[in-house]
């Protein structure tokens, strides 16, 4: 686990668009961080520049001092998990599971191993055989999850994964992921438009506002003086 992770005045612009001004946050190992803010704000912005995903036009993020803005996304090694699951459809859930285990040439007991325990984490021993069409839309959402977690990211990356599920299994799978962060001791970066799950997971929220932070603090603190 890292000590801190530091953005440092992250810029990045499309065209005219400034989707993030001089973005400037510390994340401390362990924390759960959420992201929050209307929509068009820059969180998933500030995610994807994170993940590596988009480069920034300005400013740097290091990890225990270390840049880490010119590393490709495989190379920060941070566990991913989107909306829209993006599971491999004609793979079973194991495999979608032990994929990344297996570009990384994990020796097959091992895999194996640690595929059991992320299927176990997630309560998914029952369907661990099946494809992702037979998979209910939180079940999908449990796979993604697992495949994030079973690589042991030091930091894992999340933009709305509950969202596209119905207002019970929000709740439920909330929980889940607020349990699985507990006890995995995981460094969790989430983004959220939605004020309530923001409150309820984590540790300290951070509210974006047309590209800039708004207001970092605690949920009590934030709550106190919206
Ligand atoms: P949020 O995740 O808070 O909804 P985004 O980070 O997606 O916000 O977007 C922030 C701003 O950057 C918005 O004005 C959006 O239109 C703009 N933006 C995001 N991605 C692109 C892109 N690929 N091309 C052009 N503009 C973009
Ligand atoms: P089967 O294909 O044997 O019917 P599954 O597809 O459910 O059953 O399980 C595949 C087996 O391969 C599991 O034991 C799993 O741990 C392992 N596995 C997972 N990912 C991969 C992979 N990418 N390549 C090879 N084996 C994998």
């Amino acid at each position: 686990r890292f000590a801190e992770l530091h953005l440092d005045r992250v810029q990045r612009a499309f065209g005219d668009t400034v989707a993030l001004k001089g973005m400037d946050l510390t994340i401390k190992g362990g924390e759960f961080v959420a992201l929050l803010g209307p929509s068009g704000c820059g969180k998933s912005t500030a995610l994807n520049c994170l993940a590596g995903l988009l480069p920034l036009t300005g400013g740097r993020i290091t990890l225990d001092g270390k840049r880490i803005d010119d590393l490709p996304p495989e190379k920060r090694g941070f566990g991913m998990v989107f909306q829209n699951y993006a599971l491999f459809p004609h793979m079973s859930v194991r495999r979608n599971i032990g994929f990344g285990l297996s570009m990384r040439r994990t020796p097959k007991a091992e895999l194996n191993r640690r595929v059991d325990e992320a299927v176990r984490l997630v309560q998914l021993e029952e369907h661990q055989h099946k494809f992702p069409a037979q998979l209910s839309g939180g079940q999908q959402q449990r796979v993604a999850i697992a495949r994030a977690i079973v690589l042991e990211p030091p930091l894992v990356l999340m933009d709305e994964p509950l969202s596209n599920l119905d207002a019970a299994l929000r709740l439920e799978m909330r929980t889940e992921i607020r349990r699985l962060h507990q006890s995995l001791g995981l460094t969790t970066v989430y983004v959220t438009h939605d004020q309530e799950e923001a409150l309820a997971l984590a540790d300290r929220l951070v509210v974006l506002r047309l590209g800039e932070v708004q207001q970092v603090g605690s949920p009590e603190e934030v709550y106190a003086h919206p």
